[in-house]
């Protein structure tokens, strides 16, 4: 990611096209928040679904005017703390932004990411950049540059290469247009990071964990579409200790032409069985869930037998991504 190639995606997003770039959770797919037409293109190369609204990425520094139309008084400390990080924050929407942006919602989520280079190319382009995950729609998210190519190849001009995400997950996203902070997504940033900002620990969205019952209503749109889901069946395995390597054996043995997907520590003890190591905590876990899920279906294998974290601190933001990549298939030990 040089200047030069830098300079070509500015180019490129401020002419109305799409870019792919890193940022420290995932690739996005950027284009001119302010051109509804641009942002059409988003939804077009990902066959993402009309109603999911997108995050528009801003330069470090002054919020720009017209983007909100109010910032609560909670938002204040939360910039403060985690701007620029993968904090995004659900905020009134302001004139400027396009109905396509926030589909058709009376709320913008915001963010600006920590990416050396996300924030070069947002100088460069001098625009809010509205970015999704670089991903085909459903698929897990892209946190190398090879993955765009593959989900996106033909659709895109430019993908910008940073190599690997550090974070490896999506931010947290936190409404605040609603009377009580909300966490919509878990991310890096944790509840208890941002209750002790806040003075007080934000909501649980419903439907962040569980799924929606039919006919309820979602507090984002993005929890009512699948997600992070490789081609492979995805088999999610609760549990500790004896019990949780006990199940995580059963179901690979019950299986054909599976592979267990899970902590460094369990492996040694799931041989022979085909499994990947996805690291030594739960920082590392993050980083190689999305890559994994897809190597999975690269390797040919047609089960995936996922390890299970506790759902606290970012074991939250896992789990969160591993039930909705199994479709809320679970095993509990
Ligand atoms: P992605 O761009 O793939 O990281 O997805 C963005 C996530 O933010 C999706 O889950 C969206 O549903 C959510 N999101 C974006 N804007 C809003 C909004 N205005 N209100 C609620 N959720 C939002
Ligand atoms: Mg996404």
């Amino acid at each position: 990611m040089d200047g030069p190639s830098i300079e070509e995606a500015a180019g490129i997003l401020r002419a109305g096209g799409l870019v792919a770039f890193p940022t420290e959770t995932v690739y996005g797919l950027g284009a001119n928040a302010l051109d509804e037409e641009a942002v059409r293109g988003i939804f077009r190369a990902k066959g993402r679904p009309q109603d999911n609204p997108l995050i528009v990425h801003l330069p470090k520094g002054e919020l720009p005017a017209g983007l909100v139309l109010a910032l609560p008084g909670s938002a204040q400390g939360l910039i403060e703390a985690f701007w620029p990080g993968p904090l995004t924050l659900v905020l009134p929407k302001g004139p400027k932004i396009p109905t396509a942006v926030s589909a058709g919602l009376s709320t913008v989520a915001l963010r600006s990411p920590a990416h050396e280079g996300a924030q070069a190319l947002l100088r460069a382009a001098g625009l809010p950049i509205a970015a999704p995950s670089a991903n085909a729609s459903g698929r897990p998210s892209p946190t190398r540059a090879e993955h765009v190519f593959e989900d996106l190849n033909g659709k895109i001009p430019l993908i910008l290469d940073g190599g690997a995400c550090e974070i490896g997950l999506e931010s947290t996203v936190l409404d605040l247009s609603c009377e009580e902070p909300t966490l919509l997504r878990p991310g890096l940033i944790t509840l208890e990071e941002l209750g002790a900002v806040l003075g007080k620990t934000p909501r649980l969205g419903r439907g962040v964990m569980q799924p929606l019952a039919a006919g309820e209503r979602a507090p984002s749109p993005g929890l009512l579409h699948r997600h992070y889901a490789p081609r492979a069946e995805v088999i999610l395995v609760r549990g500790e200790g004896e019990g949780l390597v006990q199940k995580l054996k059963d179901e690979y043995d019950g299986a054909e032409n599976a592979v267990i997907l899970c902590a460094d520590a369990l492996m040694r003890r799931l041989l022979p069985r085909s499994c990947r190591g996805l690291g030594a905590d739960e920082r590392q876990m993050a980083k190689a869930l999305f890559a994994a899920l897809r190597g999975a279906d690269e390797e040919g294998f047609s089960r995936v037998i996922l390890q299970g974290v506790a759902e606290e601190g970012l074991g939250l933001a896992l789990m969160n991504r591993a039930l909705r990549a199994a479709g809320f298939r679970t095993i509990d030990a």
